[in-house]
């Protein structure tokens, strides 16, 4: 067995310490041969560290394009020639999506929105729609609507919302080549007043944007060092319109290796597949992640590109014996 994983075996598995950015190269770097054993390494300290259940999700977009931001892999980005057309849902349909979503045994239920952050209009809605929600469904409610300022992190904290979620992306150091309109620095602040309110931090990124290996490792290691609840792991699937549009996908090997390198980094987190895992991975995705590391999914369709039927992986899931979190346990 190499170097790194023996090291791994001992720091992770045994200790709990998750590996830094140097390891994490390292770790990116192993030859292909080194993958199944990688894989299952991450497998026991997902087993470990967070046990057999896995946390189910489902995302609704409140307000879906139109973004004054040049986020550029996204094509919900106002900036671009993006096919995504600027759509709010009312509340109604807001509450339907969170009922679709309880059906499937889902715990979370994130209520999204394309925007630099959340105006007065976004921050009605949002209310009346957990208001809504906790009316009629039992489900933990989790936003995603930019940054955001101290008000309105105390607004949404007396809401109810369980989580917060606003990912870093990537590395700090490739942020500049990604996004010119806000920082990484100005993500990372509200992740801390997110943290400082008591609600819980979803805060993750997209891999394989153009960043180096070495990116790769410094974004899981940045990411550790925020103490993340959850990290949902993106994979770029390149968008017609975007800057990004004929960016090769990620190897799958390096999907895999990517992940595996996330659950060294960081032992306890919830890691989550989020949009791209199919055109990376393919249909047999799902299974290696969660044979590797992964122990959160999300059912459904994602915000602009459409995803597996939540059957499938609900199926999964019971062939593999691992559990549906459930709603109880995450209270
Ligand atoms: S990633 Fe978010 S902030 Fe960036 S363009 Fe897309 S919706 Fe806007």
């Amino acid at each position: 067995m190499s170097d790194i994983l023996q090291t791994a075996r001992t720091q992770v598995l045994v200790e709990g310490h998750g590996l830094d950015r140097d390891q994490l190269v390292e770790v990116l770097r192993l030859p292909d041969e080194d993958v199944p054993a990688l894989l299952e390494l991450a497998h026991e300290v997902r087993m470990a560290w967070c046990g057999p259940e896995v946390e189910v999700e489902g995302i609704v977009s409140l307000k879906t394009g139109g973004c004054p931001e040049d986020c550029h892999f996204c094509s919900q980005s106002g900036q671009f020639q993006s096919p995504v057309r600027s759509v709010w849902l009312n509340i109604p349909e807001l509450v339907e999506a969170a009922k679709q979503t309880a059906k499937t045994g889902a715990s979370e239920f994130c209520i999204v929105a394309a925007v630099r952050g959340p105006d007065q209009r976004l921050m009605d809605q949002v209310r009346a729609g957990i208001q809504a929600i906790q009316a009629e469904v039992d489900i933990n409610i989790a936003c995603s609507l930019g940054m955001l300022t101290p008000e309105q992190v105390d607004a949404l904290s007396a809401m109810g919302v369980h989580r917060y979620n606003h990912n870093l992306e990537t590395a700090r150091s490739y942020f500049p080549h990604v996004v010119t309109t806000h920082t990484w620095e100005e993500r990372f602040e509200t992740l801390r007043l997110v943290r400082e309110a008591g609600m819980e931090v979803c805060c993750g990124g997209i891999i394989g944007l153009g960043e180096t290996v070495e990116q790769r490792a410094e974004m899981a290691a940045q990411l550790a060092a925020v103490e993340p609840d959850e990290v949902p792991l993106n994979f770029l699937n390149p968008r017609p319109g975007t800057p990004l549009a004929d960016r090769e996908p990620l190897d799958g090997a390096d999907a895999l290796r990517t992940v595996a390198a996330f659950r060294l980094a960081m032992p306890r987190t919830v890691l989550r597949f989020a949009g791209g895992r199919e055109i990376t991975l393919g249909d047999l995705g799902a299974r290696q992640g969660l044979l590797g590391g992964i122990n959160a999914v999300i059912v459904g369709n994602y915000l602009t590109t459409l995803g597996r039927p939540a059957e499938s992986d609900i199926d999964l899931l019971g062939e593999l014996q691992m559990p549906i979190k459930a709603l109880n346990e995450t209270l």
